[in-house]
């Protein structure tokens, strides 16, 4: 790993936060029973996270407002700037109010005025992702946040993912959440003989990379995309449940996929009788249940696009929505609509 010690040891440190955030809920049914299941573990969670308790977890301090600014310290290089920012929307700004914007040239470095991250592309042949920091500690940071330009990759597909992927990861951090393998919990990454990869260190007979988290809300949550652990490199960007849990509660729940064109509450709480009498007129809780559990579960929540019946509509196009092997298919097919879809003229639900 090409990485410098303090670079490497900086990207560590933010392993543990987001871990905390995570709740294993992953609801796999999509019936009205599995609904209520999935309501309880959302309430429970919503307890967990109370606000009282969460300064215990978190450094507040490290959350940046929800609109994020971001500059580019490089030229060009403006194919990967797009697989970067895509890989933003259908991670982070997908679920949750986080919107990363601007993306114009960083000012000179040094200039004491820019509040916003700084974002460079590792294009060394031998680079490695990575933060300099967490959370708002990047602000106006040189190179505080590298993504590697996956040279490994041979196709534009190949480093399309392993971008997009990376940038969900690092900016995972830069939101202020650490990595998920790091909490005392986790045994998926053990130390062999007694030793880890460089820049990792061997604690209770596992790998751990930089300081702890102090969040320990939820149970280790092994998918989450700040997870070492996870199935694919990087979960190939796709948030989890419980990333999308941490992700709403810190910056708000009004995602790229609750816009008006997928999402209308008033539509969504009379389909499901079950959810008005949970959420009553409580619109903010009912909009954070249709990201959490709503778009995975394969609900509807608007007149003109139901996910389900638009796969089945159109099976030739799951294949080629989105980017992620493992991204939530339904999610795929409401960007679908709202970007081809709708304007192709396709039919969206019955
Ligand atoms: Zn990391």
């Amino acid at each position: 790993m090409k990485l410098s010690g303090r670079s490497f040891h900086l990207c560590l440190m933010y392993v543990g936060l987001f871990a905390a955030l995570i709740v294993s809920a992953i609801l796999l049914a999509a019936c009205d029973d599995a609904m209520d299941e999935s309501y309880e573990k959302e309430m429970a969670l919503d307890a967990d996270l109370d606000d009282s308790k969460v300064d215990l977890y978190v450094n507040k301090n490290k959350i940046w407002p929800s609109t994020i600014k971001v500059c580019w310290e490089q030229d060009g290089l403006e194919k990967e700037k797009g697989w970067i920012k895509a890989g933003l929307m259908y991670s982070w700004e997908a679920y949750s109010s986080v919107r990363f914007v601007d993306f114009k040239k960083c000012p000179f470095m040094g200039s004491p005025g820019y509040y916003g991250l700084r974002v460079g592309i590792d294009t060394s042949g031998a680079g490695q992702s990575y933060t300099l920091g967490l959370g708002n500690d990047l602000n106006n940071k040189s190179w505080g946040v590298v993504i590697n330009s996956c040279p490994e990759y041979t196709t534009d597909t190949g480093r399309r993912l392993c971008m997009a992927s990376a940038a969900a990861h690092e900016f995972g951090h830069a939101l202020g959440f650490a990595h998920e393998q790091n909490r005392p919990e986790s045994t998926c990454r053990p130390c062999i003989a007694g030793k880890c990869m460089p820049g990792e260190t061997c604690r209770n007979g596992q790998c751990i990379q930089g300081p702890d988290g102090n969040v320990t809300i939820g149970t280790f949550d092994k998918e989450s995309v700040m997870s070492y652990c996870a199935s694919a490199h990087n979960a190939n960007g796709v948030l989890s449940q419980t990333d999308i849990l941490g992700a709403t509660h810190y910056y708000g729940s009004a995602g790229r996929l609750t816009d008006s064109e997928v999402f209308n509450v008033d539509y969504y709480l009379n389909l499901y009788p079950s959810l008005k009498a949970t959420f009553g007129s409580d619109k903010n809780r009912a909009r954070r249940h249709w990201v959490v559990n709503g778009i995975r579960e394969g609900k509807r929540a608007h007149p003109k696009i139901h996910s389900t019946y638009y796969l089945n509509r159109y099976p030739e196009l799951a294949p080629n929505i989105g980017w992620g092997k493992n991204l939530d298919l339904n999610a795929r097919a409401l960007f679908h609509w709202m970007t081809y879809g709708r304007d192709e003229g396709r039919i969206g639900a019955p």
